[in-house]
């Protein structure tokens, strides 16, 4: 380790920053930020920091740096375009004996400022001594995309209950009551931004802790279900909440539509149930109701993954009343649907300023029993998506052409959307039964019917292609 990572407090300290420019600002705003009481020193200021000062957020002493600005200060910060200042305040600092960090040169610097990661009281620092800050701030990047936005709010919500626990708890039962708090029903309340379910969560459970604190159990209480949407298959379409939701599950139920690299994104030691449908077997829905019931009443937190969303097509409506009538906690992660992964990566706009004011998603289940209105499906300047519908192709199409809906009406088949083996297949309500058949098109598929599902950007690609292939002649 070339640095020791310390958190300063710095809480109405003096903190002193020499120089008025972008580089000043940013170091002014963070300090400004853990507490500090700031002297800028420079003999002119950036606009921005101009209007802080006139804020009287900083104390502004407009002048060069001189020796004596480093009275009464208890860190430094030099952040000139002059290395000779910078030197100087270097050295004034080191004189004193306070930390200085001179920005970007590790040489003059007793301290570094890491790349930070903010939710506080939480706060994460990174710091490649130096030596590769764009490999930190990547590192940052990630991790933020990582931690969730409320994280703060969670460590917060913990830290304002940090004497009850003590009180109502002897020493020994405090730490797992608070593992259960974090990764429990009151951690993911919590971070839903519910704040008063995580308030009634935590009351039973400190409750039954206190019950149980002697006992030989560790009070465990109800868990939970997530309902997840798990999007269309691609596994980096899953969204960060799916995705922080799946590595605190104890339990992940799933059916045919989410693939192995989307299970992947679980927690390892997870238990894998699956829930979809084999063939011939009936009453999987009730079948899945139950033991999301069942697990939950474990105190599991069960994780539903959904392909596409929750509740397009995805009985996502069912399975949460059967949730509530239990009394069971939920959340609902939305996903992105098949309509939508299949379109964009196909390069199907599904609607278009020229082509297509309106979209409709309609289930291939409900062919016959009237409730489709097949006149307004049929129509112009409109985009329809048929989900469950490759089985019903033919009746599908004599439909539309029955509405009135003519031969030429554009039609695209995507079998497998966002996968590796996604399939593109365009035609028209003429020819795409015959087209379907001859490719042996199967589930999962969608068809989108409309003008747009001849949408071509081909050409642009291609010669975009071909510009940047031959820059000014270059490879002729
Ligand atoms: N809740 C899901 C839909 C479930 S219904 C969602 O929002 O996407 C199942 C139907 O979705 C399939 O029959 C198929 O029409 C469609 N589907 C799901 N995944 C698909 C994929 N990767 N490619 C094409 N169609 C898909």
């Amino acid at each position: 380790m070339d640095h020791l990572p310390v958190f300063l407090q710095l809480q109405a300290r003096p903190a002193v920053v020499v120089g008025g420019g972008h580089v000043a600002a940013r170091k002014v705003e963070l300090l400004l930020r853990s507490g500090a009481r700031v002297t800028v020193i420079a003999p002119e200021l950036l606009d921005e920091l101009r209007r802080l000062a006139d804020q009287g957020r900083f104390e502004y002493v407009c002048a060069g740096f001189a020796d004596s600005h480093l009275d009464d200060a208890d860190i430094a910060v030099a952040a000139t375009s002059d290395r000779e200042v910078n030197a100087q305040v270097s050295a004034s600092a080191r004189r004193r004996r306070i930390p200085v960090n001179v920005v970007d040169d590790p040489e003059l610097s007793t301290f570094i400022f890491p790349a930070i990661i903010d939710r506080s009281p939480i706060v994460v620092a990174v710091s490649s001594g130096g030596q590769a800050p764009v490999l930190a701030r990547r590192l940052r990047e990630q991790l933020e995309a990582l931690l969730p936005t409320r994280l703060g709010a969670l460590a917060r919500f913990m830290g304002e209950r940090r004497k009850a626990v003590q009180s109502a708890l002897r020493f020994g039962a405090r730490r797992p009551f608070w593992e259960r708090i974090v990764g429990g029903l009151v951690g993911s309340r919590v971070m839903a931004g519910d704040d008063a379910g995580a308030q009634t969560a935590f009351e039973r459970e400190l409750y039954e802790s206190h019950l149980t604190s002697n006992a030989a159990t560790d009070g465990r209480g109800l868990g939970e279900v997530y309902l997840i949407g798990a999007g269309p298959g691609d596994p980096d379409l899953l969204t960060l909440r799916a995705l922080q939701l799946l590595q605190q599950a104890d339990i992940v139920l799933y059916d045919r539509l989410v693939p192995e690299a989307v299970l992947d994104r679980a927690r390892r030691d997870a238990r894998r149930v699956f829930v979809g449908r084999v063939a011939g077997g009936t009453a999987v829905q009730e079948r899945t109701n139950e033991l999301l019931v069942q697990y939950a009443k474990e105190g599991l937190r069960v994780a539903r993954l959904k392909g596409g969303d929750p509740f397009i097509f995805g009985r996502g409506g069912e399975e949460i009343e059967v949730l509530s009538a239990h009394s069971i906690p939920y959340i609902v992660v939305p996903g992105i649907t098949a309509a939508l992964g299949a379109a964009s990566s196909a390069a199907i706009p599904l609607t278009h300023r020229k082509l297509s004011q309106s979209v409709t998603f309609v289930t291939g289940h409900v062919l016959n029993d009237g409730t489709l209105d097949w006149q307004q499906l049929a129509g112009p300047h409109r985009t329809v998506v048929f989900y469950m519908g490759v089985a019903h192709l033919p009746q599908i199409v004599a439909r539309l052409r029955a509405a009135g809906a003519p031969p030429d009406r554009p039609v695209a088949i995507i079998e497998r959307a966002t996968l590796p083996e996604q399939r593109v297949l365009r035609g028209s309500l003429d020819d795409i039964v015959s087209l379907a058949a001859s490719s042996n098109v199967t589930a999962p598929a969608l068809l989108i019917v409309g003008e747009v599902a001849a949408f071509s950007t081909a050409e642009v690609l291609v010669s975009t292609v071909a510009a940047a292939r031959l820059p000014d002649g270059a490879m002729a």
